[in-house]
């Protein structure tokens, strides 16, 4: 194995190109960037050929095992029998302890679906940001119509499944700071997802993200402020990814995912049509940001000869902030400079600190502050 090669950890696989509703807020679809419309709508059973080649490639390359996530789009636009096919060629070059993961909106989820997801032991996380008032002011349907009662019918034939406690691993929520944090978290919480995951909206220092007055504004940290008390005070909480990985990080410890900390994470795209592509949320940014130069795919190239290029390399270095703030930032093993797409500025590129700084700064503080509290070191 090459020394210089980034190690893969989790591969998105945008199996669908396009999605059964029309959230405000996407940026596959509303915020300018086209490039799904010269994607096949469904990944052709010739790609999962050679995605599944591929992936085999990687498996016996490196030891580290790695996450597949089915996105889209929607992913189960692929239907059952579709799925199957693609989730029977997955497993037959990954074993079980490769996590195969589905991020659905949860309306296509039937039973025929969630026993395909059970047979081929692929888990599945649900998009709802809180109750039908706060879900369907962005998550809406082609017409304009909310999508909320839909994704809750789809949660509750999933947890009608006997074994929905191993499918059924989490909630995702895009946070609107207007929304009442104390509501929200509550009937997620009642969701009994094992685990909820909160995101920022995308925006940048040239769009600033929804709810933001400016940069030094702190809508979100406040928002989440509350969340963190709730979570804090709650005898039996949920577990909330973004807020755990945040107490741990200050405590010295690891985060688990990017966007925090500073560990590096090999995160690549494959589309639809095989292409090879960078994190598709820097489509926030300019359009066509997701995309190398090199017209990297499948078909045609080997996913660790594409690991060993400068090219790749210099992506994966986004990790890591450039600006002078961030590098001399005292919150830096904690933050870690937030997403690249939130870095963004029309002028300067990625070269700025988080959008979210000023937030992630008070929130950061605030965790300090309890934790001080509790008469832990931070
Ligand atoms: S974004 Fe702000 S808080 Fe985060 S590392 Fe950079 S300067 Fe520090």
């Amino acid at each position: 194995m090459s020394q210089l090669a980034v190690q893969v950890d989790t591969v998105l696989l945008k199996v669908a190109s396009r999605c059964n509703i029309d959230c405000t807020y996407c940026y596959v679809y509303n915020m300018g960037d086209e490039g799904w419309r010269n994607m096949p709508a469904l990944v052709s059973e010739e790609t999962i050929s050679a995605i599944c080649r591929r992936l085999a490639e990687v498996c016996q390359w490196q030891s580290r095992r790695f996450a597949t996530v089915l996105h889209g789009g929607e992913p189960l636009m692929l239907g059952a029998k579709r799925l199957k096919k693609l989730l029977m060629s997955l497993r037959a070059v990954l074993s079980s302890d490769y996590p195969i993961a589905i991020q659905t909106n949860g309306i296509l989820l039937t039973p025929e679906i969630i026993e395909v997801c059970d047979q081929f032991d692929a888990t599945l996380s649900v998009s709802v940001d809180g109750p039908a008032a706060v879900h369907d002011r962005f998550r809406i349907g082609k017409k304009g119509e909310g999508t909320h009662a839909q994704t809750i019918a789809g949660i509750s034939r999933l947890k009608e499944h006997p074994n929905s406690k191993r499918l059924f691993t989490g909630i995702l929520a895009v946070i609107d700071p207007f929304s009442d944090p104390v509501g929200v978290y509550h009937y997620l919480k009642e969701l009994n997802a094992p685990s909820i995951d909160f995101l920022y909206r995308d925006g940048n220092h040239s769009k600033l993200p929804f709810g933001k007055r400016s940069l030094e504004s702190t809508e979100y940290a406040q928002w989440l402020t509350t969340v963190l008390d709730l979570y804090l005070r709650d005898p039996s909480p949920p577990c909330i990814r973004f807020l755990d990985d945040l107490i741990k990080l200050s405590l010295g410890g690891q985060g688990t995912k990017e966007g925090l900390g500073e560990n590096e994470y090999g995160i690549f795209i494959i589309d639809s049509d095989g292409s090879v592509a960078k994190n598709d949320t820097l489509k926030s940014t300019a359009p066509g940001a997701d995309r190398f130069e090199e017209k990297w795919s499948v078909h045609s190239h080997s996913l660790i000869d594409i690991l060993t290029t400068d090219e790749f390399r210099s992506y994966y270095s986004l990790q890591h902030p450039t600006s002078e703030k961030c590098k001399a930032c005292s919150e830096l093993k904690v933050c870690g400079g937030g997403m690249p797409l939130h870095r963004w500025r029309d002028d300067n590129g990625l070269d700025n600190p988080s959008v979210y700084c000023a937030d992630q700064q008070f929130l950061i503080g605030a965790i300090r502050k309890r934790i001080k509290l509790a008469g832990h070191t931070a």
